[in-house]
């Protein structure tokens, strides 16, 4: 496109899109008629378009809306063909992610939406007012890490624990095709927790009810399987619950555990009572049976291996902030499992104690007490002694 060198009766410029370059066009279009060069600034020199806020908001919200809409519509055509089960969960995560962008977007409205960006350094101040600290945005928008990261600066809550399990879930099915996780009581589970993240930000945040965003399909479908999920998630907390566990963060930890075969979360104890740990669990998706100490090996495999940051679970209203980076060889059973903030292994329950001061046994303890089994202080002090 050749632009002109400067304005004219027919040509005119503008630096951004905004209200003036529809009013040019009206104009024009009730003269002789004209172009208007958007992105040039008066004295020709183009510096490209900033979409205005409104336009990225817009766009975000109405790619969310898209997503969900197809992620709803493939979780109901699933049950005819288990391969629209694959894409459920992904339309309607992607959907999740740009309607919390979409927010995002809009708590930034006067700074351009920014915060959307990624590398960029920010936070509110108490007044709500969003304060940089250095400006080297780059042209990538955030991914999921940097919106829970955003969002928890605007003192924003989701439901980490489910996101977490839909996030896995969709990352293990991304990678392999695997019928088994694309079972339809599986994405139920699923299809369920993403549509009430959904559901509940648009109402709480974004003061939004499903029904105006066009999600009347999404709304049925949450009403209509809600209720199953829930029923099942309260009885297997029920009879968890029975169980005798090392500790009861142990337990919350099980929770969140899922079928290595199948991927689902109804993993049932076949005794009533008793030990946990000694106990063997039944998937009641595809019939598996797995003992204690293989699921909870399986999950920390699944979760810590190479992740150094803190997971923060929301058990109910409890707050358990697990840290990735210290789960260690257990001494005793040899399981990368062992928690030192909490100082006990999860899947064989050894306590971490320094048999000196009997002294929990805590991250920067652990080279001194798989040598010794002593802190790091009785260790310097043992070896001071000799
Ligand atoms: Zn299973
Ligand atoms: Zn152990
Ligand atoms: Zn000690």
């Amino acid at each position: 496109m050749k632009i002109p060198k400067s304005e004219s009766k027919t040509v005119e410029f503008k630096s951004t899109f905004n209200q003036d370059v529809i009013v040019s066009l009206v104009a024009f279009a009730n003269a002789d008629g004209g172009n208007v060069y958007v992105g040039v600034r008066d004295d020709g020199k183009v510096v490209g378009v900033q979409l205005a806020a409104e336009t990225i908001i817009r766009g975000l919200r109405e790619n969310a809306r898209l997503s969900i809409y197809l992620g709803v519509e493939d979780y109901i055509l699933g049950q005819e063909d288990i391969r629209r089960y694959a894409t459920a969960v992904r339309n309607l995560y992607a959907g999740l992610l740009l309607l919390y962008k979409s927010h995002l977007a809009f708590l930034s409205k006067d700074q351009d939406c920014c915060i959307v960006r990624n590398n960029l350094d920010w936070e509110v101040a108490d007044d709500g007012s969003i304060k940089f600290k250095g400006l080297k945005p780059d042209c990538k928008t955030v991914d999921v890490a940097g919106i829970l990261d955003a969002l928890k600066k605007f003192k924003i809550c989701v439901d980490r624990s489910a996101l977490d399990r839909v996030g896995r879930y969709r990352n293990q099915t991304e990678h392999y095709f695997d019928p088994n996780g694309l079972r339809g009581e599986v994405v139920r589970t699923h299809v369920v927790d993403l549509l009430k993240l959904v559901c509940d930000f648009t109402t709480h945040m974004m003061r939004i009810e499903l029904g105006q965003l066009f999600f009347n399909q999404a709304r049925d479908v949450l009403i209509r399987d809600e209720q199953v999920v829930e029923k099942e998630r309260v009885e297997r907390r029920e009879t968890l619950g029975k169980l005798e566990w090392y500790e009861p963060f142990v337990k919350d930890i099980f929770f969140n555990i899922t079928c290595p075969q199948c991927t689902s979360e109804f993993l049932f104890p076949e005794v009533q009572s008793g030990a946990a740990a000694n106990a063997h669990f039944v998937c009641r998706t595809c019939s598996t049976v797995e003992t204690y100490e293989n699921l909870m090996s399986y999950y920390t495999d699944d979760i810590f291996i190479g992740e150094y940051e803190a997971h923060i679970w929301t058990v109910g209203k409890e707050t358990f902030v697990l840290n990735g980076g210290t789960l260690w060889e257990c001494p005793e059973c040899a399981t990368i499992a062992f928690n030192t903030i909490h100082g006990i292994c999860l899947v064989c329950g050894h306590k971490g104690r320094c048999v000196r001061c009997d002294g929990q046994i805590t991250g920067e303890d652990m080279p001194a007490y798989v040598n010794g089994r002593l802190c790091n202080y009785c260790y310097h002090m043992s070896s001071k002694e000799d």
